[in-house]
């Protein structure tokens, strides 16, 4: 008698993002807009696992409500796994499991985080050993924040936020990130941001959205306080100004000790600066004691790998 052998299951772990800088340029014709991104990969995980299946199927669980989630063929992890296994000539199908540590809809790439873990686990799933440059081209196809989830740690981005550059950054940095109850759509919030350009209602766009060199010198130097002075995300006005109460967040945060606030890409997440660990855990007491959903979270970590 013969026994099968177990179909194997791959497991990779992806971190969701922040943006700790966020210039955004005008629109483009295609409707698109140039950006200067700093990120910082920070330990909110999304868990995604790969097995054998004739077609490709999908099971969403998740710490985060997952309600909105879609489970059919527009899922980014579906997507990425049928794009491998195209770009491959793949033939077989796959079975993918997430769960989701990352808030949905929340501007912290957690569907960018599921399709870089899908492209991961099913590459060492199919043996297809593609190159990481290979990935990185596939994962910039399904969306600019997938390559970054891939890549981990700090970078900055240009072009649409894909165009990566490793950068330098040394010690933690604590967050305490306020969750919304309803996420924003990122179309949306980009379209506002428009619209208060065009009104004058904020500053006009860049020409040639940069990083300044402030940003960078307080990652290298590991320096929460000047990290605080140099942070700016440019979507930041839109959507105060579709969720007035986020500023408010950043102001409550503020008063229990956070260095600075700041929505998380086009937000509804409010990303809060603590200096150090100890002050991190005080401040997440203080809120959640006020009525706040608040969880911890420290970066930067590395980006999607393939766990035991
Ligand atoms: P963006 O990358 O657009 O900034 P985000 O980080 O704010 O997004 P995500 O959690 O990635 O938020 O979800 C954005 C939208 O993408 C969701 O509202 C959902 O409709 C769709 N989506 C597709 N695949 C996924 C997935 N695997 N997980 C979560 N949302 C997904």
């Amino acid at each position: 008698m013969t026994l099968a052998a177990a179909s194997p299951t791959v497991r990779v772990r992806a971190p969701g993002k922040l943006n700790v800088f966020f210039a955004v340029g005008a629109a483009g014709e295609d409707g698109y807009h140039d950006v200067a991104s700093v990120y910082q990969a920070v330990s909110l995980y999304e868990d995604v696992s790969a097995s054998d299946s004739d077609d490709f199927t999908l099971a969403v669980s998740g710490d985060v409500d997952v309600e909105s989630v879609p489970l059919d063929a527009s899922n980014l992890a579906i997507r990425a796994a049928r794009l491998l296994a195209e770009h491959t000539g793949y033939r077989g199908g796959v079975h993918l499991g997430i769960h989701k540590s990352v808030p949905v809809a929340g501007g912290m790439g957690g569907g960018s985080a599921d399709a870089a873990g899908a492209l991961l686990a099913c590459d060492t799933l199919w043996q297809t050993g593609l190159s990481h440059t290979e990935l990185h081209t596939l994962a910039a196809q399904l969306g600019a924040d997938v390559p970054f989830a891939l890549l981990g740690g700090t970078a900055v981005g240009v072009g649409r936020g894909d165009r990566l550059t490793p950068a330098l950054a040394r010690g933690r940095f604590d967050w305490v990130l306020v969750l919304a109850d309803e996420g924003l759509s990122t179309p949306r919030v980009y379209g506002v941001l428009d619209d208060l350009r065009a009104q004058v209602e904020v500053g006009p766009a860049p020409a040639n959205p940069t990083v300044p060199a402030p940003v960078l010198h307080a990652l290298r130097a590991g320096d929460p306080a000047a990290l605080a002075r140099a942070t700016w995300n440019d979507l930041q006005s839109a959507a105060f100004h579709v969720r007035p109460e986020l500023s408010d967040i950043v102001e409550v945060g503020r008063a229990h000790g956070a260095l600075t606030g700041l929505v998380s890409g086009s937000g509804p997440t409010v990303a809060l600066l603590a200096p150090s660990t100890t002050a991190a855990t005080s401040l997440h007491g203080d809120l959640t004691a006020l009525g706040h959903r608040a969880i911890l979270a420290h970066g930067p970590v590395s980006g999607a790998k393939v766990i035991a």
